[in-house]
């Protein structure tokens, strides 16, 4: 029986992480759930779950857990500190790292810090931290399994294969709600249409990142870190279906893909249950494709996955200051402040206006996030 630890158990990967933990009870126990605010979906996966610790990040939600929930058998703790303690306890066996956002990047940090195995769904870790994280993998012998579906298409393509044997990865991107929207009517676009993404039901951050197609520019960096792959054989390519998820071309042209239904709970299956697989779903009538399609992406209407690789290849602070910058951006747009162009022109601005330095260790990751938290809101306030 392993015990899971489930950092945001209240966004979609940590419920839907929960539902395959709840069809596979006798492999897996939940030793704790870590969430921001909402209480009463907490209370609920408390009482479903059982854990023994409880992390809630917000101040006043911790506050009324503990005056109001009164559980012998469950610890609550607070913030960043609640999720260290947790992770540093002996018991537990695996971490799905499932906090939404920039949010997310320490306390992955922190998971593989202590050795446990990481369930990774949250691609801004190794966007900002991905040197550092990396290092601590190596050094305490533990493993990264991916959870975005993308990179454990491509873990599963690799399967332990030489490097030296892959020509090049491609992620495919859906191309979110934007695709067909000629370059001259982006600047009408309004929050709405923003948020609604046609394959993927998603939190809100990654649902814009989607649309401008950072996400995909996230994944990319993401992507080189995991696999050891250096950006000029990472390859993106736009497929609207979402049926493929990842290809890997070999030394010799063949192009092995892996498909599947667009259904975060088969990358969380996999990374829980690896290296077996869940006998659960149904698969793919093959002969309901009728057509995959694959397009090259427009530089002009997408220019935020061209900033992603000049970002990655540049590495330093750039990669972390992208990561906040954009997290930042996408707050500001989500409120209001700017519009769906400006997502683009006041990262690149950030990116390309702060004085690089080195990132030795998670400290200058942290201060790399707030210079380039700190220059959106400087460029936003000037915009408005
Ligand atoms: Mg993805």
């Amino acid at each position: 029986m392993k015990k899971v630890v489930i950092l945001g158990s209240t966004g979609t990967i940590g419920v839907n992480t929960l539902n395959v933990i709840r069809r596979n009870r006798e492999k897996f126990s939940v030793y704790a759930i870590s969430a921001d605010r909402n209480i009463d979906l907490i209370i609920k996966q408390i009482e479903e779950f059982k854990p023994k610790f409880v992390v809630i990040n917000n101040d006043n939600a911790h506050r009324s857990l503990k005056d109001n929930f009164s559980h012998n058998d469950v610890e609550i703790l607070k913030g960043n500190d609640g999720i260290k303690t947790v992770l540093q306890t002996k018991e537990a066996d695996i971490v799905v790292s499932a906090i939404s956002g920039i949010s997310g990047v320490y306390p992955t940090y922190e998971a593989v810090k202590t050795g446990k195995i990481v369930a990774l769904a949250n691609k801004e870790s190794l966007v900002s931290a991905g040197d550092i994280i990396i290092r601590e993998v190596k050094k305490n012998k533990t493993k990264i399994l991916p959870v975005d579906s993308e990179h454990s298409a491509i873990f599963q393509l690799l399967n332990g294969k030489k490097n030296k044997e892959v020509k090049k990865i491609i992620l495919p991107a859906s191309g979110g709600p934007f695709l067909d929207t000629p370059l001259s009517d982006f600047k009408k676009i309004k929050l709405s249409d923003a948020l609604k993404h046609p394959v993927w039901n998603m939190g809100k951050k990654i649902t814009i990142d989607s649309a401008t197609l950072a996400n995909k520019g996230l994944e990319v960096i993401e992507a080189h870190y995991l696999f050891n792959i250096p950006f000029d054989k990472i390859d993106v390519l736009i497929h609207r279906q979402c049926i493929v998820h990842g290809m890997v071309e070999f030394m010799d042209g063949t192009i092995i893909s892996h498909m599947g239904k667009p259904d975060m709970k088969l990358p969380i299956s996999y990374a829980l249950l690896y290296p077996q697989r869940d006998y659960y779903y149904q698969g793919l009538s093959l002969t309901d494709l009728s057509k995959l399609t694959f397009e090259p992406v427009s530089n002009d209407k997408f220019p935020f996955l061209k900033l992603a690789y000049e970002v990655g290849i540049k590495k330093m602070s750039y990669p972390a200051v992208f990561n906040s910058a954009d997290d930042r951006a996408v707050n500001h747009f989500l409120n209001g402040h700017i519009t769906f162009k400006e997502i683009y022109e006041v990262v690149y601005e950030a990116v390309n206006s702060h004085i690089p330095f080195n990132i030795n260790n998670i400290d200058d990751v942290l201060i790399a996030e707030n210079i380039g938290r700190q220059l959106v809101d400087k460029i936003v306030k000037r915009k408005k």
